[in-house]
């Protein structure tokens, strides 16, 4: 709040500014009714991909028309609105981030923002197809580091996962990454059946070439083409069959989200768990999500949204869209409500994964 200073070491608030209610909050952090300070911004740039991951997309999806998206000025405003507004971390995803055309131009557009340093950190969730041409250019912009899915080394199975994606390609992307001088972390989603068997030779592999690993529980978005129960691994079962061979120390680090992590004091390695399910996570959660049309969600796992596109749209001046986040932030809900329906129900959040980029 405003306030000026009347006589010495008293403090009163000003009638004037407090009376305004159009007075802009152009540079106020953003606090949501819980007290949590939203300082983690996560972009999803596109929708389309690649890949068809199974427990993703359907094989034949429908996305959005190319004119509904916010074009990458328009994507560039926004999140340095909210840098503005505090935000420190911004990691764009989708969909696939580095299939978006010119995807480039906004990395480089938004690099300005760490060299001020009003911004700590931009990086990327990717499937890692493309980091074979890209990686060099990401880290010229002032990429540091990179998520890449990958969740297993086996070619086969790589493509029943993906089913349009092809193993070397992405290794290959990997290696370049590292090569940029890119920090790699692994992402793989735990699936029943499919590649249980194969969580420590990840684990191994991770360590062997200096990458962390995150193991992350199955979340029931969107309609695929297979029963989410088929899918569903609780990473307790992981985390005590690798506690059979491991020794796994509790880190005490939060990135004020649903993971947890451990080190392995074999490797030294850390490794993380993104138990959404078995975990409740939301008290400290730190973040909200746009999506490429300009929706705001504050939670993963509610569907309660806001519209950016309008007011960013509706004046080049940012009052407008300054006020919709703060009206945004007020409505961020306490927690989520993620429950896998075993009777093979509806999906807890209609919006597929892509939509968010998780
Ligand atoms: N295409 C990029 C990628 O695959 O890394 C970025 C977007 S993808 C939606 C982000 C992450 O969400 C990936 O690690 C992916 O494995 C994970 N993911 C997608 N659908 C999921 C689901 N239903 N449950 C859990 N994780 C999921
Ligand atoms: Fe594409 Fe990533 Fe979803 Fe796989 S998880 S389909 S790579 S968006």
């Amino acid at each position: 709040m405003d306030t000026i200073r009347s006589s010495p070491g008293r403090l009163e608030t000003s009638p004037l500014l407090t009376a305004a209610p159009a007075l802009r909050t152009a540079d106020a952090p953003l606090i949501d009714p819980f007290g949590r300070r939203v300082d983690y911004l996560r972009v999803s740039v596109t929708d389309r991909c690649d890949f068809r991951c199974v427990y993703c997309m359907a094989e034949h999806m429908t996305f959005l028309p190319k004119a509904e998206l916010l074009t990458l000025e328009e994507l560039d405003r926004l999140c340095s609105a909210f840098i503005r507004r505090g935000v420190k971390k911004l990691r764009l995803t989708g969909g696939e981030p580095l299939v978006r055309r010119n995807i480039l131009s906004l990395i480089q557009s938004l690099g300005r923002h760490l060299k001020t340093g009003e911004l700590e950190e931009l990086t990327l969730t990717t499937n890692g197809s493309q980091l074979g041409r890209f990686s060099e250019e990401l880290y010229a912009a002032g990429v540091r580091r990179v998520n890449v899915s990958l969740d297993t080394l086996d070619p086969e199975r790589f493509q029943a996962i993906t089913r349009w994606g092809r193993l070397d390609q992405v290794l290959d992307g990997i290696f370049a990454a590292k090569a940029a001088g890119l920090a790699v972390k692994i992402n793989t989603v735990a699936l029943k059946g499919t590649n249980e068997d194969e969580i420590e030779t990840l684990l191994g592999w991770c360590a062997e070439h200096g990458f962390d690993l995150t193991l992350i529980e199955t979340m029931p978005m969107g309609e695929i083409d297979e029963d989410r129960t088929d899918q569903y691994l609780p990473l307790s079962a992981v985390r005590a069959r690798l506690a059979d061979r491991f020794t796994l120390t509790d880190l005490a680090i939060s990135t004020g989200g649903p993971a947890r992590y451990m080190r392995v004091e074999e490797t030294g390695q850390r490794l993380g768990f993104i138990t959404p399910l078995t975990h409740n996570f939301c008290e400290a959660c730190n973040r909200v999500r746009l999506t490429c049309t300009g929706m705001l969600y504050m939670c993963l796992g509610q569907d309660n949204s806001a519209d950016l596109r309008a007011p960013l749209r509706a004046s080049r001046d940012d009052a407008l869209l300054d006020a919709a986040i703060d009206a945004a932030i007020a409505g961020k809900p306490k927690g989520h409500d993620f429950v896998i329906d075993r009777r093979g129900g509806r999906p807890a959040v209609a919006r597929h994964m892509s939509v968010t980029g998780g």
